[in-house]
Formats: structure tokens, sequence, C-alpha cells
């Protein structure tokens, strides 16, 4: 009976492989990065090794009870893998949605504890910030987190070099759609998203899944990529 139900689960695994054919986006490959302090994103480091027409989704400020379920749908509708940026407190808050994340098959990191100014902080004050969110992170995944993500993409030496120590990514990005005014249409950020693509041609996009505007959007974002034939691919760590 044990095989039975080994086979039942892997046959149930083929079917809805199945559903991820060439009429979805999909995710073209991982790309696996090591766990060491390096810094990544053409805003203000270097470019992950994309080709032309490749690119990282990835989503900042969640999880949220609210919009996190909507773009989790989105993206398995579309079989493509993200990669969160989660803030401490919403990771404690919300410990259920931040596991099923990862349980979908995206990659999670860290983005701060509480979103501040990092750069208005005191040196205390900011590693006790990323001393608390790496907890948070530790406390639900049960591992370190491989990657973070400075708020409002302010760097100071002082975290920087934190992360560099403690071997973890920076995560910076290439290209955004600006996701944060409540009063968004899906038009306006499909089309942000176009010109956006159309300037950098590759590389990490930055989206929020905690914006109500982005969740409702997504699908019609997932489909102006796979219109304009750009491949995802997904980052995992080491
Ligand atoms: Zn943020």
């Amino acid at each position: 009976m044990k095989v039975l139900a080994l086979i039942l689960a892997a046959l149930a695994g083929t079917a809805s492989a199945a559903g991820c054919g060439p009429d979805k986006l999909n995710t073209s490959r991982t790309l696996t990065l090591k766990r060491e302090g390096a810094l990544y994103g053409t805003n203000q480091h270097a470019a992950l090794p994309l080709a032309k027409g490749e690119v990282v989704l990835t989503f900042d400020d969640g999880p949220s009870p609210e919009n996190t379920p909507l773009v989790l749908k989105a993206l398995s509708d579309q079989c493509a893998k993200a990669t969160f940026f989660m803030i401490g407190q919403q990771i404690a808050q919300n410990t259920e949605l931040a596991k099923r994340v990862v349980r979908e098959g995206h990659s999670a990191g860290i983005h701060s504890d509480t979103h501040p100014h990092l750069a208005t902080l005191t040196v205390e004050q900011q590693l006790e910030d990323l001393k608390r969110s790496r907890a948070a992170y530790k406390e639900v995944f049960g591992i370190e987190t491989p990657a973070y993500r400075f708020p409002f993409l302010e760097e100071t030496p002082t975290l920087l070099a934190a992360l560099k120590e403690a071997n973890i990514t920076v995560a910076s990005i290439d290209l955004a759609i600006n996701d944060w005014i409540p009063e968004d249409t899906t038009a306006i950020l499909a089309e942000r998203l176009k010109n956006s693509l159309d300037k950098a041609g590759s590389g990490i996009i930055l989206m929020h899944d905690a914006n109500g505007p982005t969740a409702k959007a997504l699908p019609t974002l997932l489909q102006v990529l796979k219109d304009k034939g750009y491949k995802v691919v997904h980052l995992e760590w080491e």
C-alpha cells in the first residue's frame, strides 16, 4: 500500500507539472548563489550572471495576510518562482504565511525588522534591527537568512560590513515598477513594467507583495513578461 501511495503521489506531481505547459510563463532555470557576502543589482552593485531577457522576480515588505496570498496564487498560476524579502516583524506576526511562501517553492530573505530609514539610526540601533530580523527569520525557517535587501535600498556602512561578516548576500535591484501608490491601476503598473523592461533588458525586478495594487495586477504583470518573451530565473542559495 505504501508503494501504491508513492506511485499515486508521483502521478499527482506529474499531473500538476503538466499544468505548467508552454502557455505559462514558467521558471526557466534556477540560479544558486553561494552563501557569501556578495552584492548584486546594478542599481548599486554588480549585475547577477543573467542573459539578456532573463529576469528575477522579487517581492518586498510582506508577508501580508491581505495581499501575499494573491501574489502566491498569481505566481502558482504561471508556474513562476520568486524571492520574497520579508520584514522581520511581518514574519513574526504571520509565521504560517511566511512558511507557506517557502513551501510553495519560493526563496526568502530579510528586509530589516521594522523597515526603518537605517541611515537615521545609530550604529547600535542598526545592528539591533539586523539582529532581530535575522532571529525572526531563523525562528520560522530554522536556518540563517541567506540574503538581505535594504529598506528603501538605503545602504549603510555599518550594515554592509555586518552582512559581509555574516556571509549574507546584499540584494539590490536592476529595475522596479515604483509600486507604492495606493491609486495605481493595473494598467499603470503594467505600463511601468513595460518601460522598465525596455530600458533594462534583464535583471532583478523589485515589486511589493504587501502592496494591494501590485497583488491585484500581478496576473497582468506576469502576462506582460510572457508576451515580451522574458524568462524567469529563480534565485536560491546553497
Ligand atoms: Zn521595503
